[in-house]
């Protein structure tokens, strides 16, 4: 039975071991085996600094990584100036629209999408997950359990700076579906380049994936899609093994960026399948856009994806297809932002 005591013993032994420079190895990848050198917990972007805080109020109390994934992405969720939740961009008819998933180390997951007016569309899912037989609920049906489950009915009402880039992009209402090009001149690609330039947007997804004191995994994931999409269009990101994928004997992985490419190669169920097959999770994530490259050719100078993973070792890794993708990390004995490498 794992008990405060010994948490503490393995955290202290994980800090010495990164004082000295060693690789914190697993013995045993087991399920509720204690691993050296976790709690960890990463997420994609900058807002995954805060979002891992929120999770650490979980992980760093010996609990669990479902609990913590869902508390930690529910933090940007409710960040009114952010790209994830209520506040962010709408489709092209001026209707915020959110998907989001979530997994556990049982291979339980639940998902929602095109789901509207809820502030919390990952505890939608968590619910889904943990109430209903079924795995994903959408659209209205989707809203109508979210209310039979006492989460309430927020206003139809863009955030202010929502406003301004809907008003903007209304301007020329050009529907060009290509996303998070980092490097583009506006900082943010072709897509929306507005709401770079009045720097508060940043990105739409959060995706977290994060080791317990037990060394089990859990994975969410939580976005507003693309801004200015199509009515109706659903992304990579409430997909299990698309924009989220756990195998608790192996890893997980999450992915951000152009989701239909995503789930063309049904992303971090690639990623976590080539980490059972040996790859560090920087090596999976990296063979996972080469698939992507090998598909798209000269289209994916166009676009972005990301993916990033973590493996039962506690061992993390991302890549991505263009520069600009960066992750948060927070460990017992880390907290800070890394840079991704890329194919261009
Ligand atoms: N993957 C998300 C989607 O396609 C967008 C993003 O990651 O920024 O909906």
């Amino acid at each position: 039975m794992f008990n405060r005591r010994k948490f503490l013993q393995s955290s202290v032994f994980s800090s010495l071991s990164m004082a000295f420079g060693k690789k914190v190895l697993a013995g045993d990848p087991g399920a509720g085996h204690l691993v050296t050198g976790n709690p960890i917990v990463i997420s994609t972007w900058d807002e995954g600094l805060a979002a891992n805080k929120g999770a650490w109020e979980i992980l760093g109390y010996n609990g669990r990584a479902l609990d913590a994934v869902e508390a930690g992405v529910r933090v940007t969720e409710a960040s009114l100036n952010c790209c994830v939740g209520l506040g962010a961009n709408p489709d092209r008819d001026g209707i915020v629209t959110l998907d989001a998933c979530i997994m556990d180390e049982f291979a339980n997951c639940g998902s929602v999408a095109f789901l509207e007016r809820i502030k919390h569309p990952i505890s939608v899912a968590r619910r889904v997950m943990e109430k209903t037989p079924h795995v994903m609920l959408v659209g209205v049906g989707a809203q109508e359990f979210a209310l039979s489950e006492g989460f309430p009915l927020e206003k139809q009402k863009l955030s202010e700076d929502a406003q301004r880039t809907y008003e903007q992009w209304l301007k020329k209402s050009e529907y060009k579906p290509v996303i998070n090009i980092e490097n583009s001149k506006a900082g943010h690609g072709p897509f929306a380049p507005a709401q770079f330039d009045n720097g508060q947007w940043n990105h739409d997804t959060i995706g977290m994936v994060a080791m317990d004191a037990m060394g089990n995994l859990s994975g969410s994931c939580t976005t507003s899609g693309m801004g200015f999409k199509m009515r109706g269009r659903v992304g990579d990101s409430p997909i299990i093994g698309a924009g989220l994928f756990v195998d608790n004997e192996v890893g997980a992985a999450t992915a951000t960026g152009q989701g239909e490419d995503v789930i063309r190669i049904c992303g971090t169920h690639a990623v976590v399948e080539l980490m059972r097959q040996g790859h560090s999770p920087e090596q999976a994530c990296k063979k996972a856009v080469e698939r992507i490259i090998k598909v798209k050719g000269e289209k994916a100078k166009g676009i972005q994806v990301g993916f990033l993973a973590l493996n039962k070792r506690g061992e993390v890794g991302a890549f991505a297809i263009q520069k600009g993708f960066s992750y948060a990390l927070k460990s017992n004995t880390e907290e800070k932002m890394v840079q991704v490498g890329s194919w261009y």
